[in-house]
This record gives structure tokens, C-alpha cells and sequence, in this order.
């Protein structure tokens, strides 16, 4: 795909007719095509309610934005006017091969492809991006769970999905419908339900009510940082149970928990559904170990080295970054046996460049301590893994490393790990050419430091 002139943004006529009722029913004989049920196959003829979709979805106007399930593109349509580049997934080869005839090709991509598996991880190079679709009932909630975790790369995403699944999403405390699913996706989206949409606008007629929800994602210093996993797994075995009291199923111990649920008002006795979210997250940081490091301590100590890294003096951590001075750290660069790079997001809550992505683990070395001892330490404590550590290389100190001396490594490792929350937000493996892309097209993403290390390591394998 290439980009599109902005100025003529607005300028495009659909190839896709108007999809009402009739051109439907004449596109599906053109494809000699019956609507699937098991691909949940019902399609929107409402061309009003198709515009307000796509105007939920893309309220503005977008660079780029992704449809999962096109279908015969009544969404598409509007949503090309608000866009300049859209990718469409589609899982029915004939009607992603039918679509790719009647759709520009140089402002739109058709990917015959399953959006429950589909990665997105290349995407990272085009930078966020809003998501819709009217979604195949059947496949939902793996559609969600693929599209909307702790990295993806969407900011908005607008769905038309069954108006009880739509409820259990936006539910709020004490309701039967607030349930494990409503408090892991809100953790890290705001819900809103936004209408309800008829069977009537849909052919073939569904046999359910539908409603289109808008998920917008939350600013990550929202809620003070929970280690995700730990988080998803302490919701699901709470409402694992609905009846049972939340401290049986989370075998809480007695004293923690009677402290903890006068501290927020709550019953000793109270069950899943009686925690707002906020509670929740209090109750993951109570119980999670790993959740009290903190993102740095202001008491820390740094060698401080002269232009040849020799140790010339031991510093307060401020003094050392306020004056510039030269000190040292560590990289590490752990590769699963794919060949996929571990990369971290820093915590909203660093003191330097929060919210960026950086090596897999990373940091100062403590005084006295040498490259590989603090290499071996970082990786424990930030990983929560003892892996054999190759040195690859060192940097000299510079701007973009914050005047630190940088000794390389890398490792073998597939996970899992345990990610202290208050210094990293998320953590994933990408390709090294997804890397590759992303740091090209959009370096702003990245620490300064990490743009050193992935120099280095390219140089390092070119050979
Ligand atoms: N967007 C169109 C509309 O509004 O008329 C079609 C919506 S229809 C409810 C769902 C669409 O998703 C169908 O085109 C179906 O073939 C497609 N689909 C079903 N399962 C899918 C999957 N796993 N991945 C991608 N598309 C899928």
C-alpha cells in the first residue's frame, strides 16, 4: 500500500455500491455465496447506522485503520472516507477475493485471514491505530483477547457484538453480568455501550439482539501498575466461583484479608461481583509479592566513571543523572528459540522515558559491581530468569545512552517471566524484522538507548 494525499482524502466514490437490503441479496448471487452461520455471517444493509460505526470508530480522521470481518464492506465504505489506508481481514476467501476487486488497491490491503489468530505485531511499524468491526458472534471473545492485551497496538476499537456479551463488557459492580471478563478488559479499557442495533438491520436476520460497543484505551497512569498476568489470573479464580466468598477462592490469609476489606469498606464476606475495579487492582497489588518494587529509589548509589570507564567515585543516583556524569549499565537482548526478540515497555511510572519500548531488560550497575554480575542481576530481577548471558558488545557513553557506558548481552529464553509492574508495563516477543521496520519508521517509540543497542546488535550480525 502507499500513502494517500490528504488533500483529496474526502474525494473517494466507493467502487462498493450503497449496501442495502437488495444490493446484498444481488452481491451474495453474484458470488453465488449463501451466508455461513458458523463464520457469523449476518450483514449490515442500515447505511445510516453503518455511517455512525465507522464515525465511532474513526471519530476524526485516521492514517490508517483495521476492519476484521469486511464482509460485503458495508462498513468499509465509510470508514475509506475517514481513512487513508485501511487493512480488512477477512476469513471467507470468496468474499475477501470479491472485495479486493472492488476496493482501490493502493489505499486498501484484503487479508484473507483468521482475525483470532491473525498478528498484528508488524502493525507496531504504522503506530496506534483504531479498530472495527461488526464481529462474528462465535469468535468475540478470542477476537478481543488476540486484539485488545497489554501490547497491541490499538487505541480505539468499536465492535458490533451480541447486546449480552455488550453487557458484560460495560458492566460495573453488583450486576450478574459484571464478571471476570468485564474487570480484565476494563483494566485496560474504558467501555461504553454505546446503542443498540435490531436484528432488522442485519440479512440474514440474527437470532439475537446486537448493541455496538466503543473501547477506548485507558492512560496508563490511571490505576497504580499490576503485574497483568497476576492480575488476569486473581479475577478469573475469583469469579470462578460467583457464590463463593472472594477470600475462600482466593485463600487469602485471614489477617491480610480482614485489614484489606475494612480498608475499602467491604464485607469480610464479600463475594467477586462487590469489587469495582479500582478495588481489584488494590487487591492484586496487596497480593502480588513482585508488585512492590519500586520504579526507582532516589537512595541508590552509581559508580561514576571517567572516558575510559575506570571508576573514579561513587554518586547519588540524581547527582549522577542532574550533572551528566559518566556511568554504567547493562543491555540484555533475550531471543526465544524462534528467533523473536523480548522487548519491554517501560512502566508509565520510570522517571526516564516512561512508556517506551527498550531491551529486554536493562539497567545501572550497583556500585563495586561489574558488567556480567550486573547483567545477571537485571535479568533476575526483571525477567525473573537465570539465563546464560553472551556478551556481544559494549557502547561508549553518549547523549543517547544518558552518558552511560553500556555492556551488551543476549539470551536464550522462552518465558514465562515475571515482570516487576512499577518498572515494566508489558513485555512481548517480536520478529527482529517487525524490529526492524518499527525502529525505522517510528524510532519516538523507543528509549534513546535501545536505538544504541539495536545498532550494535545489527552490526553484530551482519557478519
Ligand atoms: N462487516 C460486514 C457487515 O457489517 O455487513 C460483515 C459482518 S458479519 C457479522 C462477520 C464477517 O466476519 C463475515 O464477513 C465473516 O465471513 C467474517 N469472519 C468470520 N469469522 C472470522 C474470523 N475468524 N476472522 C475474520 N473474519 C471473520
Amino acid at each position: 500500500m502507499t500513502g494517500h494525499n490528504s488533500s483529496d482524502r474526502h474525494a473517494y466514490h466507493p467502487v462498493l455500491p450503497p449496501l442495502r437490503l437488495t444490493d446484498i441479496r444481488s452481491a451474495l448471487d453474484e458470488l453465488q455465496l449463501r451466508p455461513t452461520k458458523s463464520l457469523g455471517q449476518n450483514f449490515l444493509h442500515d447505511q445510516n447506522l453503518a455511517r455512525t460505526i465507522a464515525a465511532a470508530a474513526v471519530p476524526g480522521h485516521a492514517a490508517f485503520a483495521v476492519e476484521i470481518g469486511p464482509g460485503l464492506g458495508s462498513l468499509t465504505a465509510p470508514l475509506l472516507e475517514r481513512c487513508d489506508r485501511l487493512l480488512l481481514i477477512e476469513k471467507d476467501a470468496r468474499l475477501a477475493e470479491w472485495l479486493r476487486g472492488k476496493l482501490p488497491a493502493d489505499r486498501v490491503e484484503v487479508v484473507h485471514a483468521d482475525a483470532i489468530e491473525f498478528d498484528w505485531r508488524p502493525l507496531m511499524a504504522q503506530g496506534p491505530f483504531p479498530l472495527a468491526g461488526n464481529l462474528p458472534y462465535y469468535a468475540t471473545s478470542p477476537i478481543l483477547r488476540n486484539w485488545l492485551g497489554p501490547c497491541s497496538p490499538v487505541t480505539r476499537a468499536v465492535f458490533a457484538v451480541q447486546d449480552e456479551f455488550a453487557a458484560r463488557l460495560a458492566a460495573g459492580p453488583d450486576h450478574a453480568d459484571y464478571s471476570a471478563l468485564t474487570v480484565r478488559t476494563q483494566r485496560l479499557w474504558t467501555v461504553r455501550r454505546e446503542r443498540s442495533l435490531p436484528p432488522s438491520v442485519f440479512f440474514p436476520e440474527p437470532g439475537v439482539d446486537s448493541a455496538l460497543v466503543v473501547l477506548e484505551r485507558r492512560d496508563a497512569r490511571e490505576f497504580p501498575p499490576v503485574r497483568a498476568t497476576f492480575f488476569d489470573d486473581l479475577v478469573q479464580r475469583g469469579f470462578s466461583q460467583r457464590r463463593k466468598q472472594l477470600r475462600a477462592l482466593l485463600k487469602a490469609p485471614l489477617g491480610l484479608w480482614q485489614e484489606w476489606s475494612a480498608k475499602h469498606g467491604l464485607s469480610p464476606t464479600c463475594r467477586a461481583e462487590n469489587l469495582s475495579l479500582a478495588q481489584w487492582i488494590d487487591l492484586a497489588r496487596t497480593l502480588d509479592p513482585s508488585a512492590a518494587t519500586p520504579a526507582q529509589h532516589d537512595g541508590e548509589t552509581f559508580d561514576v566513571v571517567d572516558e575510559s570507564d575506570r571508576v573514579v567515585a561513587t554518586r547519588p543516583r540524581r547527582e549522577v543523572h542532574d550533572g551528566n556524569l559518566l556511568h554504567r549499565a547493562v543491555h540484555i537482548l533475550v531471543f526465544n528459540h524462534s528467533g523473536e526478540l523480548l522487548l519491554q515497555k517501560r512502566s508509565a511510572w520510570k522517571d526516564r522515558e516512561p512508556c517506551k519500548w527498550d531491551s529486554s531488560a536493562a539497567g545501572h550497575l550497583e556500585p563495586g559491581e561489574d558488567y556480567d554480575a550486573g547483567a545477571a542481576r537485571e535479568t533476575e530481577e526483571e525477567l525473573g530468569i537465570r539465563p546464560q548471558l553472551t556478551p556481544i558488545g559494549k557502547i561508549r557513553a553518549c547523549s543517547n545512552t544518558g552518558q552511560e557506558f553500556v555492556e551488551v548481552y543476549t539470551a536464550i529464553h522462552d518465558g514465562p517471566f515475571v515482570l516487576p509492574p512499577s518498572e515494566i508495563e508489558s513485555a512481548g516477543f517480536f520478529p527482529v524484522e517487525t524490529v526492524r521496520a518499527w525502529v525505522a519508521n517510528r524510532p519516538g517509540d523507543f528509549a534513546p538507548g535501545f536505538w544504541e543497542v539495536w545498532k550494535l546488535y545489527q552490526a553484530a550480525n551482519e557478519h
